[in-house]
């Protein structure tokens, strides 16, 4: 992003950020967001000199007791109230999205509608928990000499503030999925999108603010600043983004004194397998095709859960590549608001930068299935302008020991095909070199594969996506995150655990165990 000096344009939209209860232009020098079709600036954020200590006290003071008064049945009616507001302003942010993150109509849509069933789906968990205070987890122990004297584990709500940085690739997904568990839990939340392409976000405050009790909700759009220095006990973290940047979270002085809960969901180098037993021809040799070709083009692979890495049975390593090539030739690539491109550009030139290193490390040790090193003329965009790549398919004959495929994510549209034996043993190794994934996948209809597969491969994934001829008319494909199932993973995606219904509150809640009158304790749960 670009910094300058604010008098020189004047008509540009200033987002401001929404902290204190009251809008804050902040001062300074002011940063500029581009469409990445055509690098035109579509709006200015100022670069700090916003009050970050108020914006804490107001929420511990004010948005913490506001969501004290409320049981989950009401919270999640505010919940309810914030996905209605989303498909209100459908169109409005899908036009912003298509201007500020490259995105196609479709992509847009997966953002800005996967925020709000993430929201709908917490709103109907909040109407299921109703007025209970506090969460069981697990069943009653006696811990005395009879049943009268007993321990339960329960969830309680946290008091401190919940303060969510995300990636920007979902500004619209990414803000909801945070806010739905955080809120719901009966935390007050500060949330600060990728400056980049804030602009969805900032749509999204301003429809959000009216909605919500005061304090519940602050948005801090532009550069983190010292958002941490004002951390305390008792508050959660909750960060997407790279790795580097998650290694300088880690290490905040001020999230290391309190022991402030950080929650990372960093890089990720999935893998799809495909079983030995099938065809490529075949309705779950389809259904990988699909949805490697998907997981490349959607978002223009800008996304945590794309597939990067790939192997096949050596005997189907050719049909494998034949099918997923011919599925790319037919995908056109542009200006994202025409209704005939399938992929638009990658959201920064920062972004198109790392990818086009990235691919040139891989093409140094890999050979071109598709789209070379991902030169490619954009429809309907000015001669020179737009940050972007072309889809490219590489393919290897060693991808056990290929570093720059098992060390370096790619966030783009690149993914690597590779043969191997077909036993499970080897599937799972290669899961693990990528040391730890948000998900990968693997392809069969022989359930004894299947079962020895996830045996070997479930420690180094959040989520083992396991496509067969049964639910292959129905599937979301990997790439989806669903507010019922868990997001994260451990090693590289950085050990973090986000949604997964209930599970989502409870990076947001302290899990105390109580010892007392077996009787006293039910009741204190609801029973
Ligand atoms: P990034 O550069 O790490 O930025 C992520 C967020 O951190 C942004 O909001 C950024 O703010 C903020 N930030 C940067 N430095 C900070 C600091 N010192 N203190 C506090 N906040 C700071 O990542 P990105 O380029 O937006 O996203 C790309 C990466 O995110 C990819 O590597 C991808 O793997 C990962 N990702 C992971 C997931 C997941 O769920 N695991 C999902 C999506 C993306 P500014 O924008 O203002 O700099």
């Amino acid at each position: 992003m670009q910094v300058r000096d604010h008098a020189k344009t004047p008509h540009m939209q200033l987002l401001a950020s929404f902290l204190a209860g009251a809008w804050s232009n902040g001062t300074g020098p002011r940063g500029k967001l581009v469409n990445p079709t055509t690098e035109e600036p579509v709006a200015e954020v100022s670069q700090g000199g916003h009050d970050l200590a108020g914006a804490f006290e107001h929420a511990r003071t004010v948005g913490s007791s506001e969501l004290a008064s409320l049981t989950f049945a009401q919270r999640g009616a505010l919940l309810g109230a914030l996905a209605k507001a989303i498909h209100g302003a459908r169109e409005e942010l899908i036009t912003l999205a298509i201007a500020n993150g490259g995105n196609t109509r479709s992509d847009a849509k997966f953002d800005i509608d996967g925020g709000a069933v993430t929201l709908s789906h917490y709103a109907e968990l909040g109407a299921k928990l109703g007025n209970a205070m506090l969460l069981g987890d697990g069943e009653p122990i006696q811990v005395g000499r009879t049943a009268r004297m007993g321990g339960q584990h329960v969830w309680a709500r946290r008091s401190g503030v919940a303060v969510h940085i995300n990636a920007f690739n979902f500004p619209a997904w990414g803000t909801c999925e945070k806010l739905a568990c955080a809120l719901l839990a009966g935390m007050p939340v500060i949330t600060k999108p990728a400056t980049a392409t804030a602009l969805v976000t900032h749509r999204l405050a301003q429809l959000f603010e009216p909605l919500l009790p005061a304090g519940v909700l602050q948005t801090l759009i532009g550069p983190a600043g010292s958002l941490l220095d004002h951390v305390g006990p008792g508050d959660v973290v909750a960060f997407t983004g790279g790795s580097g940047t998650a290694r300088t979270l880690r290490t905040h002085p001020k999230i290391v004194e309190h022991s402030v809960r950080l929650n990372i969901e960093a890089d990720s180098l999935n893998a799809a397998i495909l079983g030995r037993d099938l065809e490529i021809a075949s309705e779950t040799g389809a259904l990988f095709v699909a949805d490697v070709v998907r997981d490349m083009t959607q978002k223009s692979g800008q996304k945590c859960t794309a597939i990067r890495r790939v192997l096949v049975p050596e005997d189907k390593l050719k049909d494998a590549c034949d099918a997923i090539r011919e599925r790319l030739g037919g995908i056109a690539i542009g200006d994202p608001s025409r209704e005939d491109v399938r992929m638009g550009p990658l959201a920064t030139a920062q972004q198109r930068d790392d990818v086009r290193a990235g691919i040139a490390r891989l093409a140094a040790v890999t050979e071109s299935v598709h789209g070379g090193t991902g030169d490619v003329t954009p429809l309907g965009v000015p001669q020179g302008k737009g940050f972007f790549v072309g889809p490219v398919v590489r393919t290897t004959a060693t991808p056990m020991t290929c570093a720059p495929l098992n060390e370096h994510e790619i966030f783009g549209p690149v993914t690597t095909i590779a043969p191997y034996s077909g036993d499970t043993k080897t599937a799972a190794e290669f899961i693990a070199r990528g040391a730890g994934c948000l998900v990968s996948s693997a392809y069969s209809d022989d359930r004894d594969w299947v079962a020895s597969f996830v045996g070997a491969a479930a420690s180094w994934a959040g989520r083992l996506y396991l496509g067969s001829s049964k639910m292959a008319a129905q599937s979301p494909g990997p790439g989806t995150v669903l507010p019922s199932l868990m997001h994260g993973g451990p090693g590289r995606a950085g050990g973090g655990e986000e949604l997964g219904g209930e599970r989502g509150l409870h990076l947001y809640m302290q899990r105390c165990a109580l010892e007392g009158d077996a009787s006293v304790l039910k009741s204190l749960i609801g029973g």
